[in-house]
């Protein structure tokens, strides 16, 4: 089995290949994953289909004919969806769990190789953006015990790219103080800080309000969808631009932002993404729907056509010449979802950052905090203009329910989960 290096070298090839070969490509992963799932996991024994060998043209029409697995089914029924003969080269294996943003936490055996690919698919994409891999890198991250802020992990490029040296990783946790991590991002002289999108923009606020300067090339986002509000902010503040992946813990890196033909590449070489409607069929070109992934490598569990809990609009091809898969934009998470108590469901956005100018907001958060009460929360960000809070809820009004009351609430701080995100929603009731 390749290594990550491996891979990496793989994908800076076959990011050139014609969508045709790509699909060739993803068929016969497809094949092997399904026919390894019916063998070794009750799931796939009652529930996916024989999709043959090489010999046969690949049935893409059974293949959308297949469940899709949603997040509560894969972690109320891990034991049947756990492979009882992972191939050995594909570990070694680990326990990963996902944040439970949608109320269903989600807990997955993954592999190494997984792991590999999503380092060979994020160094692709670091490439296309003109990372470079000799700078130093300040990684936000799970807390690691014995670990102090500031600790160098090493190098963190691709160890044998004879274009650049190795530049440092520096270690933090999200628990960090804020204050202790600035100082140290500072004396670090890190060019790139990797971290969430809500941290990111917090880091903004606690460095205004304490008046550290701090300066950095590029912003590496990921957990969450960057909207153009914390484009702005972090442009503003560190002078940094964003580096985007989308990437989740079960499906590894997943897609990119395209370097020039706007868009998002799929790692296609790496998993399939399909972006469906509510019957679990392929949407067409500008239209929203779920994002489906099988990656490849999830021997130890096969996720074969898992719901990631997020939302696309289906992309209709790129004109950079790569092969890769292509969305247009990532439409945010499910999670934005509200539910009245009548069951109807809508979709709360704040996307636009018209909203923040007008309520003067860093970051926003809705809480239902009781059956029909809205609580808007805020932190707050000065953006040159003069806030219109009324103004604001006047246009924010039309996306909630006709009888609920909302109020505004400014907040010191985002109260950011141990993953560091801020949850776009959150109900607060039962
Ligand atoms: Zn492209």
């Amino acid at each position: 089995m390749p290594d990550a290096l491996g891979v990496f070298a793989f994908l800076e090839q076959s990011q050139w290949w014609t969508p045709e070969k790509m699909r060739a490509f993803q068929a016969q992963n497809l094949r092997e994953l399904t026919q390894h799932a019916r063998a070794t996991t009750r799931y796939g024994q009652d529930h996916c289909a024989d999709f043959g060998d090489a010999r046969t043209p690949f049935d893409w029409a059974a293949w959308a004919r297949q469940p899709i697995l949603t997040r509560e089914d894969v972690a109320t029924r891990y034991a049947d969806f756990l492979s009882n003969r992972p191939p050995a080269g594909h570990g070694p294996f680990s326990e990963v769990r996902s944040s439970g943003s949608t109320g269903h936490p989600v807990r997955v055996r993954t592999t190494r190789l997984v792991n590999d690919m999503a380092r060979a698919a994020n160094w692709r994409a670091h490439r296309w953006a003109g990372i470079d891999w000799g700078q130093t890198l300040f990684g936000v991250m799970g807390e690691r015990p014995g670990l102090e802020v500031g600790a160098v992990l090493g190098p963190w490029g691709p160890k044998s790219d004879p274009q650049s040296a190795r530049g440092r990783l520096v270690y933090c946790p999200y628990e960090e103080d804020d204050t202790r991590l600035l100082t140290a991002l500072r004396k670090s002289r890190a060019s790139y800080l990797a971290t969430t999108p809500h941290h990111a923009v917090h880091l903004c606020e606690v460095a205004v309000a304490k008046g550290i300067e701090i300066r950095l090339d590029t912003v590496m986002a990921r957990g969450a969808t960057v909207t153009d509000a914390v484009r702005q902010q972090l442009a503003a503040v560190f002078g940094a631009r964003v580096f985007e992946q989308y990437s989740s813990k079960e499906g590894g890196v997943m897609a990119h932002p395209c370097p020039e033909g706007g868009g998002y590449h799929v790692a296609s070489d790496c998993l399939l993404m399909e972006i469906v409607d509510d019957a679990g069929q392929p949407v067409a070109e500008g239209v929203e729907g779920r994002v489906v992934i099988t990656p490849f490598g999830s021997t130890a569990m096969p996720l074969i056509r898992y719901d990631q809990g997020d939302r696309a609009v289906q992309g209709g091809g790129c004109t950079c010449g790569r092969g890769l898969g292509h969305i247009h934009s990532l439409a945010g998470r499910t999670r934005s979802f509200l539910r009245h108590v009548t069951g109807e469901e809508r979709r709360i956005t704040f996307d636009d950052v018209a909203f923040y100018r007008l309520l003067g907001a860093g970051q926003i958060q809705v809480a239902q905090v009781g059956p029909t009460e809205y609580e808007i929360r805020y932190t707050r960000h000065d953006w040159g203009v003069v806030p219109n809070p009324d103004a604001f809820l006047q246009q924010a009004r039309p996306q909630f329910f006709d009888d609920v009351a909302i109020r505004l609430k400014a907040v010191d701080r985002a109260a950011l989960n141990a993953s560091g995100k801020w949850r776009d929603t959150v109900v607060e009731w039962s």
